[in-house]
């Protein structure tokens, strides 16, 4: 199956998204086309250039960072020029931004936060339903093309260098109505809990605000980034940044020690791809358990204490 996939870059960076996409497209058995729209998109070409890539397309565009409506101008005519018979884009703030628009004015098929795709005989997309209780297969019939926003995570990135030819299209749409002005910095103290290798998490389980001190401490000990179940954010105890699950960021570290959590289908949303998963609970029925690789049917305060006698 033709796939385009459009790559994501912010301050000069590709986004991870932009591999696990080309993963995605891979999938479809090809060939594969990745689009690169930037002011300079040789900046990305080289590293979008992985195994399994059989083309490149070097939009140039006047803007050095995401427009909506840049981005929607050079995607629709790829689109016209491709022909894909599917466009993969993340299921990101960016492409949540001009992804549904694009589909809606070419009458495409179209379906977010996708995490599994397959051509049988024609795209079946899997994708999650009623804040992620139930997972559903999505067909297409009557669309000869589909625009779908891939969720990060959900494919390994692709690697090994490959051997893609870079040709460049000249833009022609008639540029932005809106300019990019600045970048708000998050708040002083925060981290990107989503590149952590090792999130030390934390519910309600810790009870008080007053108890959270420990964990800090704790997390640093063991090189761990702090991150919480949404209820320690509502309560202003945490930071936005730091909640992991669907209203939260969606993580994937190498280790997710959960202490205190539940495992609220919200909150699963956002990190069951984890590596490995350890989750201490007192309650052996707490739903956390069903996708923890390692569970402790124990008081979080004393495994916490144990821990810290390790370190
Ligand atoms: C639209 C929507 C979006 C949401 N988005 C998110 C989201 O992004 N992220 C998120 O996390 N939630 C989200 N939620 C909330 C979610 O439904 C749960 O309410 C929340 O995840 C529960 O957090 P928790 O596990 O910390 O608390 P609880 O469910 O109260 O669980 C606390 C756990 O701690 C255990 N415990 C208590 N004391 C101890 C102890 N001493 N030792 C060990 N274990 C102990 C208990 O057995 C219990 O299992 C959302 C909800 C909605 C409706």
């Amino acid at each position: 199956m033709r796939t385009l996939v459009v790559a994501e870059h912010v301050r000069g960076q590709l986004r991870p998204v932009t591999l696990e996409l080309i993963s995605a497209a891979k999938s479809l058995g090809g060939p594969v086309e990745v689009g690169v729209i930037a002011k300079d998109p040789s900046a990305f070409t080289g590293e979008v250039n992985v195994e399994g890539v059989d083309e490149i397309l070097a939009v140039p565009v006047d803007q050095d960072e995401f427009e909506n409506d840049v981005y929607q101008q050079a995607v629709e005519q790829l689109i016209a020029e491709r022909e894909p018979e599917a466009v993969l884009l993340g299921f990101t703030v960016n492409s949540m931004g001009y992804g549904p628009a694009l589909a809606a004015k070419l009458g495409l098929g179209f379906a977010s936060d996708v995490f599994a795709v397959r051509d049988d005989g024609g795209l079946v997309a899997e994708r999650s339903f009623y804040g992620a209780k139930v997972n559903g297969e999505v067909e297409f019939p009557g669309h000869d093309r589909v625009v779908l926003l891939v969720r990060p995570t959900a494919w390994q990135p692709a690697e090994g260098s490959g051997s893609a030819g870079v040709t460049d299209v000249g833009f022609n749409g008639s540029g932005s109505r809106a300019r990019h002005r600045d970048w708000v910095e998050v708040q002083a103290g925060d981290v990107d809990i989503t590149t952590a290798d090792f999130l030390l998490s934390v519910g309600r389980g810790i009870g008080d605000k007053e108890n959270l001190e420990q964990f800090e401490e704790l997390a640093e000990t063991m090189g761990a980034t702090l991150s919480s179940s949404r209820p320690l954010v509502d309560a202003g105890w945490m930071p936005n940044a730091r909640q992991v699950g669907q209203s939260g960021k969606t993580v994937k570290p190498k280790v997710y020690l959960a202490l205190g959590i539940s495992g609220a289908v919200q909150h699963l949303a956002g990190m069951k791809t984890s590596g490995t998963i350890i989750a201490v609970n007192t309650d052996p029925e707490a739903a956390i358990f069903n996708i923890a690789h390692y569970g402790a049917v124990a008081d979080l305060f004393e495994v916490a204490e144990e821990l810290e006698k390790l370190y």
